[in-house]
């Protein structure tokens, strides 16, 4: 086989970080040489916790996909948020927990994808079917990924299966879930140094929906209201990427990790925001008490109301 590329989303977050390397690693223990896991844009700051913590280095970077080049997708499907020239090449499998759209591929493949909380909870469930020992290592990053995506086993996208996984992975990598994952998710919230244009990218994805383009952006905190203390900065960041993106709609999600609440900016077609959550927008902002996950209590409901 030619070299193929592993990798996860754009602004990625850990799951898809992590996910790309455990398949380097199940892939290399199944006999294939020639793969490699990369990222699509920088490492977060969970992201970078769990690199240091383990001791191992980011993967690099990759710019654009080569034409014609073997990929291999974690944690995503959509075009939309993948790999610049990905419509060239040739995507051999996907593993993935997500809804599948803007997808499509000229010749069959190896797709595999749950309704769980991570993509490495998929992976577990690879490594178990083919007999894969897990060691250590291996199991500290795929049950960080589980952790980071399912806000310690607590958002609504967790299934028995993660919290199973989950339990199995901290005793092999010998770690405490409440207190390691605690520790990595606060590693997160740490936002100081970011600008507002930086804040509404960290974990930003695009959606379209019958035409409709909008992004909805995530940020996870200690404190939402230190967050808001930025807004008018924000509302303009959000403005100026509306703008520049030719967008709909785009909302930003500031997510409490401890008290599982989020608040929302919401800028464009608030119509339709305030239709899919039922709420009002008071100044650009709602506040949702108990939602956490984009993918399960917001994406759903803004697609139907589209
Ligand atoms: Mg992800
Ligand atoms: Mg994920
Ligand atoms: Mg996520």
């Amino acid at each position: 086989m030619e070299k193929a590329y592993i990798f996860g989303h754009k602004n990625p977050d850990t799951d898809s970080i992590l996910s790309a390397m455990v398949l380097e690693a199940i892939e290399k223990t199944m006999g294939e040489s020639n793969i490699k896991a990369y990222r699509l844009g920088a490492i977060n700051k969970e992201t970078q916790y769990v690199l240091n913590f383990f001791g191992i280095n980011a993967p690099e970077l990759l710019e654009r996909v080569p034409e014609g080049a073997e990929v291999m997708l974690v944690d995503h499907n959509s075009f939309n948020q993948s790999a610049d020239g990905i419509e060239k090449a040739k995507i051999i499998r996907v593993i993935d927990h997500h809804r599948i759209s803007n997808f499509e591929t000229n010749e069959p493949l190896f797709y595999l994808s749950m309704p769980v909380g991570s993509t490495s909870t998929v992976l577990k469930g690879i490594c178990e079917s083919s007999g894969i020992t897990i060691d250590k290592t291996t199991a500290g990053l795929m049950l960080s990924a589980i952790i980071s995506d399912t806000l310690l086993l607590k958002s609504p996208t967790t299934t028995t299966r993660d919290k199973e996984a989950a339990e199995e992975l901290a005793k092999i990598a010998e770690l405490n879930i409440k207190e390691y994952g605690t520790n990595m998710l606060k590693a997160g919230t740490d936002l100081s140094d970011f600008t507002a244009e930086d804040l509404i990218n960290i974990d930003s994805k695009l959606f379209e929906q019958n035409g409709i383009k909008y992004q909805i952006a995530q940020v996870n905190t200690v404190a939402i209201d230190d967050v808001l203390k930025n807004k008018s900065e924000i509302e303009n960041a959000i403005l100026n990427y509306i703008n520049n993106n030719s967008l709909d709609l785009f909302v930003f999600m500031i997510t409490d990790i401890i008290e599982n609440n989020s608040k929302i900016i919401a800028l464009g077609r608030q119509d339709i925001i305030e239709k899919a959550l039922n709420v009002k927008l008071e100044e650009n902002t709602a506040f949702l008490p108990g939602v956490v996950s984009r993918k399960k209590q917001i994406i759903p409901s803004i697609n139907s109301v589209i």
